[in-house]
């Protein structure tokens, strides 16, 4: 059997992991993207005036193998690095007070790594959140113990994007088993920003090995025969496909809605909002949580700040000067508390980045799962596929598994549709 092109759509990490995959396979592969570059939701935005940032802050944990494999396989590993070796700063805002918290269960063996208020009953309910046989929402098991607020809470919003009343205790709890693994709970950020430390690595990895990446190419539909991709519409031209050519879309469920219609996937979505301050920061980076306050976690750089509001619909529609101003009142305080010149009188440029479509909404309903291949020559990818969490580690995995359903599937590089005729007129 031969194997032609692999033509991926989305140059989002689920597309460039599934085309680090296929070039490890052996195969030719071509990337399309929407957007004027690659990255997707992960990327670092550059104004033409002021401080660069992140559009949202990343954190990879150590248990997340696939995604620092990765890391690896681009050289970019040594870039990641871990702010807080000691445990995970977290600031009480309510008594103005900050303690180390391990988040592997065995750093607890250490009663200064405990989260606030952990006593013996609350392992017992960590074990089956962890373990948990049925699906329900993880507010469910651990009630209203001190533990929801000092790490549950934190924990299912920062992981999972979605309140812990809502939240999936079976997604949270996969990620929970990965976390238990000693050394596997550590927590890595991009050491400059991620187009930098994950993006540029990876296309340039791609590049060397003669990968295309098309930007400004928004799949406008897929031209299809029986049960085969024949051709792409793209936003300036029409591919049209051999019959040994295959396609991956890595993209967002609401594209694939849209693409294929009869397939089903998650409708429903999270917000995340970031506001980035510009100040004279540390030169190692310093990682905050925060309980108490809308702000949940602080990436503290070089020359700013980046707030973190997950889960953040509500705040969606406030006015971002509002929102602002807000956010800078309640971390001024825990900026002065790690030594930065901060005062809650003094509020220095801010911007605002909203994502509306962060994640999918991962709650305990059962979430729509398309098939991996539902066409004999596309497979899909994207952080929404299978059952972790929608994160940097699930796309990096759907990449793989895209390529992989392909090289297994037997009529995915045939000459099968051959003497097809085309279902639209723009095929040629
Ligand atoms: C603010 C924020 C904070 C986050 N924090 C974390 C974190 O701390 N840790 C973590 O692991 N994950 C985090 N995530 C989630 C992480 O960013 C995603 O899981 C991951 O980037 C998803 O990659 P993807 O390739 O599946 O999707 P995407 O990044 O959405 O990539 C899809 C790509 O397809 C392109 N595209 C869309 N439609 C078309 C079309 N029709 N034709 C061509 N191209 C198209 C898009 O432009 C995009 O580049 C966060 C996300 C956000 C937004």
């Amino acid at each position: 059997m031969t194997v032609g092109r692999t033509h991926i759509v989305g140059a989002g990490i689920a597309g460039l992991s599934a085309a680090l995959a296929i070039t490890r396979q052996g195969g030719e592969a071509v990337l399309y993207e929407a957007a004027p570059q690659p990255g997707g939701r992960c990327r670092t935005i550059h104004p033409d005036h002021g401080f660069a940032h992140d559009n949202g802050t990343h954190v990879l944990f150590t248990a997340n193998r696939h995604a620092l494999n990765l890391l690896k396989a681009v050289g970019a590993r040594a870039r990641w690095i871990e702010p807080e070796r000691k445990g995970l700063p977290l600031y009480e805002t309510h008594t103005g007070t900050m303690r180390q918290i391990g988040l592997s269960p065995w750093s607890w063996l250490r009663r200064s790594h405990r989260p606030a208020g952990l006593g013996i009953t609350d392992l017992a309910r960590i074990l089956r959140l962890a373990f948990s046989a049925q699906e329900c929402p993880v507010a469910s098991i651990i009630g209203d113990r001190p533990i929801m607020d000092s790490l549950i809470g934190p924990l299912t919003i920062a992981v999972l994007n979605t309140p812990p009343n809502v939240a999936s205790a079976q997604r949270l709890g996969l990620a929970l088993r990965r976390l238990m693994w000693p050394r596997a709970s550590r927590l890595l950020v991009a050491g400059t920003g991620l187009s930098e430390d994950l993006v540029r690595p990876a296309v340039e990895t791609l590049q060397t090995q003669g990968v295309p990446i098309l930007a400004g190419q928004r799949l406008r539909h897929l031209v299809t025969s029986r049960d085969r991709v024949i051709g792409l519409s793209l936003t300036d031209r029409t591919v049209a496909l051999g019959p040994d050519e295959r396609v991956i879309l890595a993209l967002p469920p609401y594209e694939i809605g849209r693409l294929l219609p009869a397939l089903p996937v998650p409708r429903r979505f999270e917000a995340i909002l970031n506001v980035h301050f510009r100040l004279a920061g540390p030169e190692r980076p310093r990682f905050i949580g925060v309980t108490g306050a809308r702000a949940q976690w602080l990436l503290v750089r070089r020359d700013h700040v980046s707030v973190t509001i997950s889960a953040a619909d509500a705040t969606l529609n406030e006015i971002a000067a509002d929102l602002a101003s807000a956010v800078w009142h309640e971390i001024a305080p825990i900026l002065s508390h790690i030594g930065i010149d901060a005062s809650a009188a003094r509020q220095p440029e801010a911007r605002v980045v909203k994502e509306k479509r962060a994640t999918i909404r991962q709650d305990a309903t059962l979430l729509p799962q398309p098939p991996r291949l539902p066409l004999a020559n596309l497979a899909l990818a994207g952080d929404w596929l299978g059952v972790l969490p929608a994160t940097i580690e699930s796309a990096v995995i759907s990449g793989e598994e895209a390529a992989a359903v392909l090289e297994r599937s037997p009529s995915a590089g045939t000459h099968a549709a051959r003497h097809h005729s085309p279902r639209r007129e723009d095929a040629a």
